[in-house]
């Protein structure tokens, strides 16, 4: 039975944001969730530790770091039009980004298999200069800079399947051969970055990968993005770890975006990274929350992630597949990245 390691902390929960789509109760419905079907229990907690300045400064400018915290402690609500705060929220921040790296260490070392990290605030807008997008420290993006400088790895993917670009994990990887990013997104959407032809520069050329997939994309488009694109880009590339950024804002019912995933679409997704994981880094596989902001699309997205990491048949939800439409026809996108990226057919 896979060992299977879930950060959760409730200092995530006094990131308040009273108001604001990304607040508390979605970790809440999470994990009432897990609680009710039972999963909770077959979950090896791992416990978060707070990130040190160090360890924000594998990605994070130190004059970021500090405009963050310095703001956060003179009391304001906001740090930009999108991005609320509250007093705790930089030691949610920290212990978000702790969460994440202490998953992978505990990946790494093989103490588990692979690993869900429950964490808020998100983090894959988060640039290397700038707190934006409702993300304070791009969690994910400082897990894979200490797999590779802590850890010695001299490769990691990061798949975001988010419905937003990561625009702060692909800057802060945009000229780095060591660090794979892969993104599916809506397009055009909030952060507006992630075109197709955005794809590394410097020795990062063609070490990011973009599928900004038209609005109404559903399970078909997203499976068709993976089974052309990413997964070959994965192969290609050989990670010695996988990170997700899973966020669940690509569901129909999300009230912030448009796109027809499905939780059984996102199952899909997350099996078939699963099996690239077995395939190329002894599914060493970590996710770790971004987005998702219906509750229980939210929940039972993740729950979806979490039945495919333990090896369970997929569980349906209440909100059932996607209304009837074909979608667009993404082939000639997908076909454009390909060529761009000489990933064959
Ligand atoms: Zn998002």
């Amino acid at each position: 039975m896979a060992r299977v390691g879930l950060v959760y902390d409730p200092l995530y929960l006094e990131h308040d944001t009273d108001g604001h789509p990304e607040k508390a109760e979605r970790l809440r419905a999470v994990l009432a969730l897990l609680e009710e079907s039972g999963l909770r229990s077959k979950l090896t907690p791992i416990a978060a530790d707070d990130a040190t300045m160090a360890d924000l400064e594998l990605v994070h400018r130190p004059d970021m770091i500090h405009w963050v915290r310095e703001s956060i402690e003179a009391g304001e609500r906001e740090l930009d039009m999108d991005t609320a705060v509250s007093s705790r929220s930089y030691e949610a921040a920290l212990r978000a980004a702790g969460g994440c790296m202490r998953a992978t260490d505990a990946v790494l070392a093989g103490d588990i298999d692979s690993a869900f990290c429950l964490v808020r605030p998100p983090g894959h807008h988060a640039t290397p200069g700038h707190a934006m997008g409702f993300c304070l420290f791009n969690n994910v993006a400082i897990a894979a800079r200490h797999a590779i400088v802590r850890r010695g790895l001299e490769r990691v993917a990061i798949a975001d399947f988010d419905v937003h670009h990561g625009n702060g994990s692909q800057e802060a990887f945009y000229s780095d051969p060591t660090v794979l990013y892969c993104s599916t997104h809506e397009s055009p959407l909030y952060p507006g970055t992630g075109t197709w032809r955005e794809a590394g520069a410097g020795p990062g050329l063609g070490f990011t990968v973009n599928v900004p997939l038209p609005m109404e994309s559903g399970d078909q488009q997203h499976r068709q993005a993976f089974e052309t694109v990413l997964l070959p880009a994965l192969r290609r590339f050989r990670p010695q770890l996988l990170l997700v950024s899973a966020g669940f804002d690509g569901h129909f019912a999300d009230p912030l975006a448009w796109m027809s995933l499905s939780c059984a679409g996102y199952y899909e997704l997350a099996l078939m990274l699963r099996q690239a994981a077995e395939e190329l880094c002894d599914g060493r596989l970590l996710f770790a929350l971004e987005g998702g902001y219906d509750l229980k699309a939210l929940a039972w997205g993740v729950r979806a992630c979490l039945d495919v990491l333990m090896g369970n048949p997929f569980a349906p939800d209440p909100h059932g597949p996607a209304p009837a439409s074909a979608g667009p026809d993404v082939e000639p996108l997908l076909a454009a990245i390909r060529g761009l990226h000489k990933l064959g057919n």
